[in-house]
């Protein structure tokens, strides 16, 4: 009755990039649990560090069954139960994200954004809140799972901003959604059925804002995980290395 566990492959790697004095990127990759997650965190003195670890955190924490028995913030019936742990995951996050930056004085309106994947069989249960963005390539072929919750983003879904527009934008690091922005934050979750051979990719936007989809498309293609990460790292410094830049790839292997 255990669900095919799927033959997978995985590489995060994050970097400061070459403008930004420290990183406030986190990110989760745990092969064994099947959980993979980003987080960019927001906020002066160091609070965003603080915010996207506690995010990554409270996250793995969860997954590995420390929620206990029953379900903190309900359990959606139109949900399987794997997308309900990871809907709790990132509802826990948030609530501790907001507790810290109540707590701390330091880390007052500190915040995170977060994009995370949970694997069970052969679905990929996506979750995320913010501009960080998981993308999938099959058969050579990109296709973002997240539509991102920021300003720019919702600017470009009603077709007043290109992509590229919105890539160089003013507004373009301010997004609209966050763990710990407020209490009764609505994490969105995607189901995305996959493939043997998918590979998936969850990032921050210092790689998206440097790197066009059609390049990281062409890294994923072109290499096995380990140098597409380094690749899509190196792509992003190449590009201007303006933010903190973290990239974890995952791949299904093929029969
Ligand atoms: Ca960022």
């Amino acid at each position: 009755m255990t669900a095919t566990r799927p033959r997978l492959v995985a590489e995060a790697l994050t970097d400061v990039g070459l403008r930004r004095p420290g990183n406030e990127d986190n990110f989760l990759a745990d092969a064994e649990a099947l959980v993979f997650a980003v987080a960019d965190g927001m906020g002066g003195h160091a609070a965003g560090e603080v915010a996207s670890r506690i995010a990554v955190d409270a996250i793995r924490e969860v997954m590995a069954g420390g929620i206990g028995g029953d379900w903190p913030f309900g359990f959606r019936s139109d949900l399987p139960e794997p997308a309900n742990r990871l809907r709790t995951a990132l509802l826990t996050a948030n609530r501790r994200v907001l507790e810290a930056s109540r707590d701390t004085p330091e880390c007052r309106g500190m915040a995170s954004t977060v994009a995370a994947l949970h694997l069970d069989g052969d679905t990929a249960h996506v979750a995320h809140a913010g501009d960080s963005r998981v993308y999938l390539l099959r058969g050579g072929t990109l296709t973002q799972l997240t539509a991102d919750h920021s300003w720019v983003g919702e600017r470009m879904r009603e077709g007043v901003l290109t992509a590229n527009e919105a890539r160089h934008h003013p507004f373009r690091n301010m997004v609209t959604r966050a763990l710990g922005g407020r209490g009764d934050l609505e994490v969105e979750l995607t189901p995305c059925p996959l493939l043997p051979g998918d590979t998936l990719l969850l990032c921050s936007d210092g790689l998206t804002n440097m790197v066009s989809d059609a390049r990281i498309g062409l890294i994923l293609d072109g290499c096995d995980v380990r140098e597409a990460a380094h690749e899509l790292v190196q792509a992003a410094l190449d590009g201007g290395g303006d933010d903190n830049i973290t990239v974890v790839v995952v791949r299904l292997e093929g029969d």
